[in-house]
């Protein structure tokens, strides 16, 4: 390793707030990607081989005398990889060993897309670079290993996350990249509708009981709730969190970071918060009895908590309480408000083109009891989102807020399914209704939605055959314009 390719990016702890979900999944907004226009204008595939003969003509500069290799620049090689990456407004790279070389591929709006690739020596000797540059050792470990550092690309800091696993073929880096310009920031910025954005609102003018997000792994859920902090920090309040890792830093917020080999887990870090005496806690992740207790404790005690669980729906949150040994006393009077997400790509505005639905999809919304919409929208291909149809992502969100009857049925230990119907017939309904108004209004596209909502169409699909409803009557989104 050529100790002078070193020297140039500066490492070292990050002094401005950046933005970035937990599970890396930014929920980016219109008008995010401008600048790829021109750069390449055919689209993934001719970036992936730009990109691939880029990278080998900065590796295999040749002494056209000799023959002999002049100035192998891996340093060069990494920041045209990082400018690439950020072009293409990618929130990961992926760098992976194959049997004869390596594969890098960036995530963008969550799908991976081939970029670039190396023959093997080449590869891992990017991937050494990497990891010295982050302070890890650049030999392959026997072990996981991840670090977070700051690197210098054009004059422009870049918060970036790095993560080598050793694998078959050699050593696996990912590298996150955290960019606070890429992330909303408000709560208007989410892609909520005016009904949910209102019932924020009126959550946030007289705060208390348990702020929950639901949702799998990758819809959004950290985001939100920072948004959520971010409208908060103006009320001059003490508010404390702990995370697992703490992706944003917040001036004015106190943050821990979960340890878990020195002893400071989340059920641990929640109870050292409660004797800060903060007004608001952020919790990363409900996950254990243990936290959940805490938790459910600090809500029913006064303090304001806001958290993740995973969970389908937001009915679910109560399932997962219960399960967790807390009675129906302390779910009711803890929770306030759930908020259920999905993140879906936007369709290109561009390109999009309006068509009838596919056929086997309707025939699977049919089943759930939904109508869809006559005419849908489908993604075509053009430069403004290089070839691929989508650009940029949005939430789709369902919001429970808790009333009286709500925190009655949770008392008489009402299923859940009972729950979800009840939830299911009101104002800006569930998370198909939001789907739905937005697949009609072109944002995105039913591929997507089948994609992000497949996992609770289940739910619904009982909720309404379990009662004998008729699903003709009941089984439509009445309501979906409400989120429109
Ligand atoms: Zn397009």
């Amino acid at each position: 390793m050529d100790a002078a390719t070193l020297e140039a990016p500066a490492v070292g702890h990050s002094r401005t707030p950046h933005l970035a979900d937990a599970d890396g999944e930014f929920i980016s907004g219109e008008g995010v990607v401008v600048d790829v226009l021109g750069s390449h204008p055919a689209g993934v595939r001719t970036t992936r081989e730009q990109l691939t003969a880029l990278l080998n003509a900065e590796l295999g500069r040749l002494d056209p005398l000799t023959g002999q290799i002049l100035n192998m620049d891996v340093a060069g090689m990494a920041n045209m990889l990082l400018r690439d990456a950020l072009r293409e407004h990618a929130s990961d790279i992926h760098l992976d060993p194959l049997e004869d070389g390596l594969q890098i591929r960036f995530r963008i709006d969550g799908v991976l897309h081939d970029a670039a690739q190396l023959t093997r020596e080449e590869g891992q000797r990017l991937i050494r670079h990497f990891k010295a540059l982050g302070g890890l050792d650049p030999v392959a470990s026997f072990r996981p290993e991840d670090t977070r550092l700051t690197y210098v690309l054009d004059e422009r800091e870049l918060d970036v996350r790095l993560a080598c696993v050793p694998c078959m073929g050699g050593q696996k880096l990912t590298i996150r990249m955290l960019e606070r310009s890429r992330v909303a920031a408000q709560i208007s910025e989410l892609g909520m509708g005016e009904l949910y954005l209102q019932r924020i609102r009126q959550w946030l003018t007289h705060m208390s009981g348990m702020f929950l997000v639901t949702g799998p792994t990758g819809s959004g859920k950290t985001t939100t709730l920072y948004a959520l902090l971010h409208e908060m920090k103006l009320l001059d309040r003490s508010i404390v969190t702990i995370e697992d890792p703490v992706e944003y830093q917040i001036d004015g917020i106190t943050q821990m970071q979960v340890d878990n080999e020195r002893g400071l887990t989340f059920a641990e870090g929640l109870k050292a918060m409660l004797r800060l005496d903060p007004d608001f806690l952020l919790v990363g992740e409900i996950r254990d009895p243990v936290s959940a207790r805490t938790a459910v404790e600090a809500a029913v005690t006064g303090r304001v908590l806001m958290s993740t669980l995973h969970s389908r729906d937001p009915i679910g949150t109560v399932t997962a309480l219960r399960q967790w040994g807390m009675d129906d006393h302390e779910i009711a009077s803890a929770l306030e408000v759930v908020v259920s997400q999905r993140l879906v790509r936007r369709l290109c505005p561009h390109c999009r083109r309006p068509a009838a639905p596919r056929k086997d999809l309707e025939c699977w919304a049919a089943s759930l009891g939904w109508s869809l919409p006559e005419r849908v929208w489908r993604p075509v291909g053009c430069n403004a989102c290089r070839n691929i149809g989508y650009r940029g992502r949005t939430g789709i969100f369902e919001i429970w807020y808790l009333d009286e009857e709500d925190r009655d049925l949770i008392l008489s230990h009402a299923h859940e399914s009972t729950l979800r119907r009840r939830l299911k017939n009101r104002p800006g309904g569930v998370l198909f209704a939001d789907g739905l108004a937005r697949l009609e209004s072109g944002e995105t596209s039913l591929e997507e939605l089948r994609v992000a909502l497949g996992d609770c169409a289940r739910l619904y699909k009982e909720a309404s055959l379990s009662h004998g409803a008729n699903r003709g009557d009941d089984g439509t989104p009445a309501q979906a314009e409400a989120t429109a």
